[in-house]
């Protein structure tokens, strides 16, 4: 195959020198040498055009068997050595020792156009990480990995990539409502890819073994591939590097709230050091915007991890990764006043954002209670986020006379708006149109920068769950209809327009739709 390989990962950092594949603890080391599991019947669903030519290969080579046996499993490409991950993590808010890569097996970097990328394979069995569990994924968990991460990358959020989607051929058995019922499912593998997939975690567990050796050439190397205009190593450029960290995971966070994701299980082993979307389990899209809500089952009674607060949690992990990178710097001063501007930092981004949202290009101090009100509003009754803010571009056009009108499609239950929800609704528009009066762009032009920002299709919970049902029994359509409308989210795409829609009701309490476990 036609890849520029260029390891640095397992060739500069050092390896567990244990090559066995059984489960174990890892020490003074950051990955193990590990082989992906050959796969019975393994099939390929689906490639992402993009991620192909982004990495230097072609449509046919795609088509070939050596591409089908590589991102399955089946072979390992000449003159690489896969490996898995050592890290740790903190999981719901406890430190969880060492958890590592369990069922992902990078296989190689590779080298193109001045970029940089780790590819992985996510469900090709155990790896000495794989603790209790059998290092598979099923098809809907991949499925749903596969089309969120390329669909969020289209909505320009930071995020891990996917380059193809492929049936094993392989049973796995899962429980996936966690009662006593386990079944077998269609094994399936992603392979999925980043610059890095270092986590949180890496350093995290390097810093709990007291290993300050192997940390600091951990972060050493991190700076010199991945941060190197920091310069060299020293306290003062590894602050500097915890200080990018800490933006690079604001803007991801905020762009979250933009677009409504949910990521459901936000440890600090899901948290990356680029500030990429990682880990797609049990993560949702807001239907209804409601800052209380998370889509992970696991996560129900104290939701942890609900859509208004995940900027919290980020800052949390933040200081997670603060602690782990304490021992290089010995002087807590520093990594605390990064961490302390984090609360403002966020809201005055969070502001910028939402103001881009409602079309407004200028500062206003008022602007944040208009914020503020709006968001109260849209708790009063279940009001769809997507349809709310792409349908609120409308608002100043000349055939419309109110505001309530253009949102109407948004709203899930219409009885529920009583007199007095129309009037909170009246007096925001009120607000919102005087405050309009304030901007100087003409009405076309904030229709545009709003329908950049706004998008018109997500992947809704439900279209995820009908592409995976009709994957099951084996039709990819779509999928692939799905891959293509999300690869322009923001265009009107009026051939797709009947994704442009509340969730229908037989989605609203599903498995799989409105609460996910972790099973995957
Ligand atoms: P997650 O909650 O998906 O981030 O996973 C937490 C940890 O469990 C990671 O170390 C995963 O690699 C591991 N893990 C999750 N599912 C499996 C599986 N089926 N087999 C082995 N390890 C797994
Ligand atoms: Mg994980």
């Amino acid at each position: 195959m036609n890849l520029h390989i260029k390891d640095t990962f397992n060739t500069e950092l050092p390896a567990d020198p244990i090559l066995e594949n059984n489960r174990r603890q890892v020490k003074e080391a950051c990955f193990s040498f590990v082989t992906p599991k050959k796969t019975s019947k393994p099939e390929m669903i689906h490639v992402s055009p993009e991620m192909l030519s982004a990495l230097g290969m072609s449509e046919a080579e795609a088509k070939s068997e050596a591409f089908l046996n590589v991102f399955t499993g089946n072979t390992v490409l000449a003159n690489t050595n896969p490996y898995a991950m050592c890290y740790g993590g903190h999981q719901f808010g406890n430190w969880a020792g060492q958890l590592g890569d369990g069922r992902a097996i990078n296989l190689a970097e590779v080298a193109h156009q001045g970029k940089r990328w780790a590819m992985q394979l996510k469900g090709s069995g155990e790896t000495p990480y794989s603790r209790t569990a059998d290092g598979l994924a099923v098809l809907r968990s991949s499925v749903r990995e596969y089309l969120c991460s390329e669909a969020m990358h289209h909505l320009g959020v930071p995020s891990t990539r996917a380059l193809s989607l492929a049936l094993s051929g392989d049973k796995v058995m899962r429980d996936v409502l966690y009662d006593g019922n386990p079944a077998y499912e269609k094994g399936a593998i992603v392979s999925r890819i980043a610059p890095t997939f270092l986590r949180f975690g890496n350093f995290e567990i390097l810093a709990a073994q007291g290993d300050v050796k192997t940390l600091k050439t951990l972060v050493d190397y991190t700076i010199k591939h991945f941060f190197s205009h920091l310069g060299q190593p020293s306290k003062e450029t590894y602050l500097a590097f915890f200080n990018e960290v800490v933006n690079l995971n604001l803007d991801m966070v905020v762009h979250w709230q933009r677009v409504g994701f949910v990521h459901g299980v936000m440890n600090t082993d899901n948290t990356s050091i680029l500030g990429l979307t990682i880990d797609y389990g049990p993560y949702g899209w807001l239907e209804g915007f409601d800052f209380g809500w998370t889509p992970n089952t696991t996560d129900r009674e104290f939701k942890r991890y609900k859509f208004g607060t995940q900027a919290e949690i980020i800052q949390w992990n933040l200081y997670k990764l603060a602690n782990a990178l304490y021992p290089l710097i010995e002087e807590a001063s520093g990594l605390e006043t990064i961490l302390a501007a984090y609360g403002k930092k966020y809201m005055i981004k969070y502001n910028d954002m939402m103001r881009t949202k409602l079309g407004l290009f200028q500062e206003n101090e008022a602007d944040a209670l208009l914020i503020k009100d709006l968001e109260k509003i849209l708790h009063l009754t279940e009001t769809d986020m997507s349809i709310f803010f792409r349908n609120l571009s409308q608002f100043g056009a000349k055939k419309v006379s109110n505001g309530l009108e253009i949102i109407a499609d948004a709203f899930y239950v219409p009885s529920e708006i009583t007199k007095i929800i129309e009037k909170e609704w009246e007096k925001w528009f009120e607000a919102y149109a005087s405050r309009l009066k304030l901007e100087t762009v003409s009405y076309e032009e904030r229709k545009q920068s709003m329908n950049q920002v706004n998008p018109k299709y997500v992947l809704r919970n439900y279209m995820a769950q009908l592409a995976i049902d009709a994957a099951d029994k084996g039709d990819y359509g779509v999928i692939e209809e799905l891959f293509d409308l999300l690869k322009k989210p923001y265009e009107e795409q009026l051939e797709h327009k009947k994704w442009f829609a509340k969730r229908p009701d037989w989605a609203r309490n599903k498995v799989g739709c409105s609460m996910l476990s972790c099973s995957s």
